[in-house]
């Protein structure tokens, strides 16, 4: 722990000395590390507190590097809310020590909130590690805002009421988005209910929303693809006539090229069905910036490439 304030405190000294734990407004200051927290966060506490977002679009939070200028961020926060379950790859062990004082001398909490989310409820990979991309089943991520709820409550118990009926707004809101969501894959046919997307984010989408979901690379960016690995599903996508695979904003898209080069080899037209936001909501303008608007982007988008 010494050894954690220690490099939060250098880091912070050799910044902006201006530095402090609370906006010049007095509010509490939020950082988390992607898009899918700081929508529900934002939510829920409004104007509230000032939310900073460390990984904007197009940014992929396994291979993300923290920078001196991040943990400067986290040591001026009051709080941290991260994702947990190793989604932030590179990023994980300086979050795991964001704990601590404050420069000016209060508590700084930081919560990994999915790992607070019970484990026989989520997808547990063949090497043993959890699944972290829960943000794709919406009636999943319902909950894992309901669990950031109740961090605010913990640390801010002063205004307890006004996060408590945030809540309760937006888990009606999200019932309804989980609905739409659901109507528009079940226009997909039984036959070409595979979604091929270029890495395996989208294991609680097909689990929720009941399609077969193949990742050309592993859950984490990390891993390359095989050619074995590609030519099998070459195979397969040719075999089952699926007309469609996805490209992902955070993933390059050589392995989705491999893919359509060799159906067409063998004779089977494959097209690229359209951009899916897996790791990170688009860019502003994209009518998918947002957590909420990301899901129904990639519902959307699946539903018409695949029917
Ligand atoms: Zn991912």
């Amino acid at each position: 722990m010494l050894l954690s304030l220690g490099l939060l405190y250098l880091c912070g000294c050799t910044g902006n000395s201006s530095t402090a734990s609370t906006t010049a407004t007095g509010k509490m200051r939020i950082l988390c590390t992607t898009g899918m927290l700081s929508g529900p966060l934002s939510d829920i506490v409004g104007s509230h507190a000032e939310i900073t977002t460390l990984m904007g679009p197009g940014v992929d939070p396994h291979l993300y590097k923290p920078s001196p200028g991040d943990v400067r961020q986290i040591s001026s926060a009051d709080l941290v809310l991260y994702h947990g379950h190793h989604l932030e790859g590179r990023m994980g062990e300086v979050l795991s020590r964001a704990e601590g004082l404050t420069r000016d001398g209060r508590s700084r909490r930081a919560f990994a909130v999915t790992e607070r989310i019970s484990e026989h409820r989520l997808i547990i990979t063949a090497s043993g590690t959890v699944d972290p991309h829960l943000w794709m089943d919406i009636s999943l991520w319902r909950d894992v805002a309901r669990e950031i709820e109740q961090i605010l409550v913990e640390v801010d118990p002063e205004n307890s009421a006004r996060f408590s009926s945030a809540i309760l707004r937006l888990e009606q809101e999200l019932i309804l988005l989980d609905e739409q969501v659901d109507t528009l894959l079940a226009a997909i046919p039984e036959q070409r209910r595979i979604l091929v997307t270029a890495h395996d984010a989208f294991g609680y989408f097909g689990r929720r929303y009941d399609l077969e979901v193949i990742g050309i690379q592993g859950i984490s960016t990390e891993s390359e693809a095989s050619i074995q690995r590609v030519n099998s599903l070459v195979e397969m996508l040719t075999a089952r006539k699926i007309p469609a695979v996805f490209v992902e904003s955070t993933v390059p898209e050589r392995n989705v090229r491999a893919l359509i080069e060799g159906c067409e080899a063998r004779g089977h037209l494959l097209r690229i069905g359209g951009v899916l936001y897996s790791d990170a909501p688009g860019p502003p303008g994209s009518g998918a910036g947002r957590w909420k608007t990301m899901v129904l982007h990639n519902a959307r988008v699946i539903s018409e490439a695949l029917r």
